[in-house]
């Protein structure tokens, strides 16, 4: 077992293309990293540095407090796991898990020893003597990550290694890698694209763009209390709202609406006390907004509803906000929500309201985000 430390590492693709911009963290010993961020942000770049697969330009990668910057992959003492299982057609379940260990020329005896054990973790007992193509993607994975396990590594790194498989089962998987990661306790980072798998397998999660660190914390964190309008648009689902706004005193106009908000709110975001006319970005969270005939509030806009999606215990309720709309800057989020320009709420399943209707809006003020509209950062 071991923490892995990162000290400024820099990343430059043959002379120009700086795709890792000094990326610094602690990963401690034992702990379940994940990198997420969008597609091109340098995850993968990061996570094969680390791995020994691609070198480092500059700064200084530590694993178990020995700088491995010039150090072969394998003599890290770590264990990939892959998108693609890269698993032996023609080998059994049981010589595909063993074969790293005969690379190391292991006795037989400690081999078979292993190789048992990782299977009775994994639930693969039963299947040890049939080939890959006969076993399901969910199974042929944890082939994959019983061949991480028997070398018992010092750390596991694993690159997208759900992402061939269908939504309900990496629902499935997401839990079983987490579970096992807990049991083993071995330091592990996992690189996704995917906000959600990040936030429930992580004990912290580094959100990037660009190849630029936007901030590292637990997922709870994350969600509470983002560093920028980036991070806070890519943690949760749907998106955070985003719009151009203004604060005046202990009111925040939104377009045509006008929200009063509550004293605690000032208590946690103490710079926005006493402000004037301030040009600010304020971000709802779509379960922030509810039916007001349904849940009354002390705060309350009115919008047209564009849109409205029931998914039995709730519905999605399109809003068409008269404020200018922010681009968070993930192009991802945008392929996704396609009309991104509605405001997107999460009403109770009990609210009567239809397309074409101006819904009366609840807003829970209190958790209103705001945040610099020059900078993008958080204002506290
Ligand atoms: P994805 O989720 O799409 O795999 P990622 O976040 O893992 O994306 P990387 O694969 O790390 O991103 O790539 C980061 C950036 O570096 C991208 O702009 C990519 O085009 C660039 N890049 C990656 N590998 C190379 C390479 N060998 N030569 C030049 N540029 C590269």
């Amino acid at each position: 077992m071991a923490a892995i430390i990162l000290n400024n590492i820099n990343k430059v693709y043959g002379d120009s293309f700086h795709a890792i911009h000094d990326l610094s963290f602690d990963i401690k010993d034992g702990e379940f990293m994940v990198f997420v961020g969008p597609s091109g942000c340098g995850k993968s770049t990061a996570l094969r540095m680390v791995a020994g697969l691609e070198s480092i330009t500059s700064g200084e990668l530590i694993i178990g407090g020995r700088v491995v910057n010039k150090v072969d992959p394998k003599d890290r003492d770590i264990a990939m796991v892959f998108q693609s299982y890269a698993l032996y057609p023609h080998k059994t379940v049981r010589e595909n898990i063993a074969f790293p260990l005969q690379m190391a020329k292991m006795d037989k005896a400690e081999i078979n020893k292993r190789v048992e054990d990782a299977a009775a973790i994994l639930e693969l007992t039963s299947n040890l003597d049939r080939k890959p193509g006969n076993l399901s993607g969910g199974q042929r994975q944890r082939v994959a990550m019983g061949r991480a396990i028997v070398r018992k590594p010092s750390a596991f790194l694993m690159d997208e290694p759900l992402s061939n498989l269908d939504a309900k089962l990496r629902v499935q998987m997401r839990a079983e890698i987490a579970g096992i990661q807990r049991r083993l306790g071995v330091t592990t980072i996992y690189v996704t694209h995917d906000q959600v798998e990040a936030m429930t397998m992580g004990d912290r999660v580094a959100v990037m763009k660009a190849g630029v660190l936007q901030q590292v914390d637990t997922p709870q964190s994350l969600y509470n209390r983002p560093d920028n309008v980036f991070v806070a648009a890519f943690i949760g689902s749907p998106s955070m709202n985003l719009y151009e706004a203004v604060l005046d005193g202990q009111t925040v106009t939104l377009g045509s609406n006008r929200i009063d908000l509550p004293e605690v709110l000032f208590e946690n975001r103490p710079s926005l006390r006493g402000s004037s006319h301030r040009p600010v970005i304020v971000g709802i969270r779509p379960e922030h907004m509810d039916d007001a005939t349904v849940r009354p509030s002390s705060a309350e806009i009115s919008a047209p509803v564009t849109l409205v999606e029931a998914l039995g215990a709730e519905s999605m309720v399109h809003l068409s906000i008269d404020a200018p709309w922010v681009d968070a800057g993930d192009p991802d989020a945008i392929a996704d929500i396609g009309d991104q320009k509605s405001a997107v709420a999460r009403f109770s399943p009990k609210s009567g309201v239809r397309a074409g209707d101006t819904a009366r809006v609840a807003v829970d003020a209190e958790e209103l985000h705001f945040f610099d509209p020059d900078t993008r950062t958080s204002l506290w």
